[in-house]
C-alpha cells in the first residue's frame, strides 16, 4: 500500500486506502485479517455501531499492539442511535469497545429525517470534546447534504456512499468536489458483482491486473477514497498492491461506460 493521504477540509488527513470490516463476525478471522492488513500497510480501519465488532476491533489493535497514533479509526452512529444524547451515550460506548480516547473520523451511517440535526449538534460537540478529529455523513445525497446546511455550523467532511463502476455517482461527486466533502466508497468493488463483467475482464486481461485491482486503481484516480474489504489474507495483499501502475484517460473512459446505476443496497430516503 502506499499511503496516499487526503487533506480533509478541516485540515486534518485521511489515508485514501483503508479496510471496511462489514460482516467479519468470527473472533478468529477478525484477528486475522486485521493483521493481515496491518501487516500490509493498512492504517484506515472502518467500524461502526450496526457491525457489532467495534469490540473485536479494539482487541485485535490491543493484541497486535498497535500504537493508536499510526491509526486512523471510523465508526458509525447507527440509526437506532440518532439524537443527542443517544448520540452522544453511544459513541462514548464505541469507544470503550474500541479501547481508545478517540475515532479519527465519525460519520451517521444512515440519514434519518430530521433527527440528524440533533446527531450533527452531538458531533460538533464531541469534535469539541476531542473526542472524534473530524466529523462527517454516509449515505447522504445532494438533497440531504443540502438540508444538514441549513443548521449545521461545521459540514461534513466525509461522505461514504456507495461508488463502484456500476454505481458510478458522477453527478453526486462532482458536487461534493465542488464543496470540499472527500467521497469515500463503500462496496467499492460492487461487492464483488462487477468481477464477471466482460469490459472489466478484457481490460483486467491487458493490464495484466485483476480486476479488483483495476477497479480500486481506477477509484484512487478519480480521487475517492476506498475501504476494499476481505478476509483473505492473498486478496488483502492483493488490493493493496495498486500503486505500481496506472489507467489512461480512454481506459479510465472505458469504465466509466460500464456504469448501471446499480446499487447493492437501498436507496436512501429523502427527508421531509
Ligand atoms: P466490497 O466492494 O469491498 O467487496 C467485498 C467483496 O469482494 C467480498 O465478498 C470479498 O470477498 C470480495 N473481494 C474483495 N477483494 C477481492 C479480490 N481482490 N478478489 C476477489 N474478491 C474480492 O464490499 P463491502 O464489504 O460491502 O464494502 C467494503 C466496506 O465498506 C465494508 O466492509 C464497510 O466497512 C463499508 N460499508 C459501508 C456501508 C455504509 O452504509 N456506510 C455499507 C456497506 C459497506
Amino acid at each position: 500500500i502506499s499511503n496516499n493521504l487526503l487533506t480533509l477540509a478541516d485540515g486534518n488527513q485521511m489515508p485514501q486506502q483503508g479496510f471496511g470490516v462489514y460482516k467479519i463476525t468470527d473472533h478468529t478471522e477478525f484477528l486475522q485479517s486485521i493483521k493481515a492488513a496491518w501487516e500490509n500497510g493498512y492504517r484506515l480501519f472502518d467500524t461502526a455501531q450496526m457491525y457489532e465488532n467495534e469490540q473485536f476491533l479494539g482487541e485485535a489493535i490491543h493484541n497486535l499492539a498497535i500504537p493508536r497514533a499510526e491509526l486512523f479509526l471510523t465508526t458509525k452512529v447507527s440509526e437506532a442511535n440518532q439524537g443527542y444524547d443517544a448520540t452522544i451515550n453511544s459513541v462514548k460506548a464505541s469507544l470503550r469497545k474500541l479501547q481508545t480516547d478517540y475515532v479519527d473520523l465519525l460519520l451517521i451511517h444512515w440519514p434519518i429525517n430530521t433527527e440528524f440535526f440533533d446527531t450533527w449538534r452531538a458531533f460538533e460537540e464531541l469534535k469539541k470534546e476531542g473526542l472524534t478529529k473530524s466529523i462527517g455523513v454516509s449515505n447522504y445525497s445532494m438533497v440531504h447534504l443540502q438540508y444538514l446546511a441549513t443548521q449545521a455550523h461545521e459540514m461534513p467532511v466525509v461522505n461514504q456512499i456507495e461508488v463502484s463502476p456500476y454505481m458510478s455517482q458522477k453527478p453526486l461527486l462532482k458536487f461534493q468536489q465542488d464543496h470540499q466533502i472527500v467521497t469515500q466508497a463503500w462496496s467499492p468493488l460492487g461487492r464483488g458483482k462487477i468481477f464477471n463483467d466482460p469490459t472489466m475482464m478484457q481490460l483486467a486481461a491487458q493490464k495484466h491486473r485483476s480486476v479488483a485491482q483495476v477497479i480500486l486503481r481506477w477509484h484512487l484516480q478519480n480521487k475517492i477514497a476506498i475501504i476494499p474489504k476481505s478476509v483473505h489474507a492473498n486478496r488483502i495483499a492483493e488490493n493493496a498492491a495498486i500503486y505500481d501502475f496506472s489507467l489512461t484517460e480512454h481506459e479510465m473512459k472505458i469504465m466509466d461506460s460500464v456504469n448501471k446505476n446499480h446499487r447493492v443496497s437501498k436507496e436512501p430516503e429523502l427527508v421531509y
